[in-house]
């Protein structure tokens, strides 16, 4: 009786723990960090694209060289399709961030596949690729998350540094936190969107990409798209 419950209660404390934790591997195989110990980094953005921010992140990757992946918010896609295409034209990653920003691990199967096929929908009709990657809003996933995004032909990231930009710490905040998180093999989390209103406000995100590449390439960092496979 007692065993059975410790091994219940285990078994209910690895299912939290593969919900709540973006990189466990207990609800399937999800990427936290390159395969690497030299100094690279990749950085992604999140939740757009934003009429505001993306354009301006687009620039100073351009400006910089530097190529990201987008993981693009379908429902934010279908409003500004123009800045999806920029993103792909200007050879960058696109990832599937589904459609609606829900949390998806108290979510159905046929809520998740509706969500992901939505949101890989809207990225090819704005521009024209099919994604390869996926990330769960907030990493949160369940035992179906990562094998529909599988069945879709997406591999699931999840992130080794996040920074909290999307609380708009002021645009040191964010230069530091993410130039001294930064390991060798570190996937980068940013904001170019905000999954729950299409205007937020993400230039301090924008305003803080010169300084994070700056900062990362005078500690010798250099900057990698994801390994697809
Ligand atoms: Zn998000």
């Amino acid at each position: 009786m007692i065993v059975q419950a410790a091994v219940g209660l285990s078994m209910l404390g690895g299912a939290v723990h593969g919900a709540f934790h973006r990189n466990s591997f207990l609800f399937g195989s999800v990427l936290g960090h390159l395969p690497t110990r030299e100094r690279k980094v990749a950085l992604t953005f999140d939740d757009g694209p934003n009429p505001e921010a993306t354009p301006r992140i687009l620039d100073t990757l351009r400006e910089y060289g530097v190529h990201a992946t987008f993981f693009v918010l379908g429902r934010h896609a279908e409003r500004w399709p123009a800045i999806v295409q920029r993103v792909a034209g200007e050879g960058h990653q696109i990832g599937n961030h589904g459609y609606f920003h829900r949390k998806l691990h108290f979510k159905s199967p046929f809520y998740v596949k509706r969500d992901l096929g939505l949101g890989k929908r809207a990225i090819e009709r704005a521009a024209g690729r099919t994604p390869r990657f996926f990330r769960a809003p907030h990493g949160f996933r369940n035992p179906w998350v990562s094998a529909i995004a599988e069945s879709l032909g997406e591999r699931t990231i999840g992130w080794t540094l996040g920074v909290w930009d999307s609380d708009r710490p002021g645009v040191q905040a964010i230069v530091d936190r993410t130039v001294e998180g930064a390991r060798p093999g570190s996937i980068i989390l940013l904001h170019d969107g905000d999954g729950y209103n299409a205007d937020g406000d993400r230039t301090q995100t924008a305003e803080a990409l010169p300084g994070i590449i700056e900062g990362l390439v005078e500690r010798g960092y250099e900057f990698v798209t994801l390994p697809t496979r």
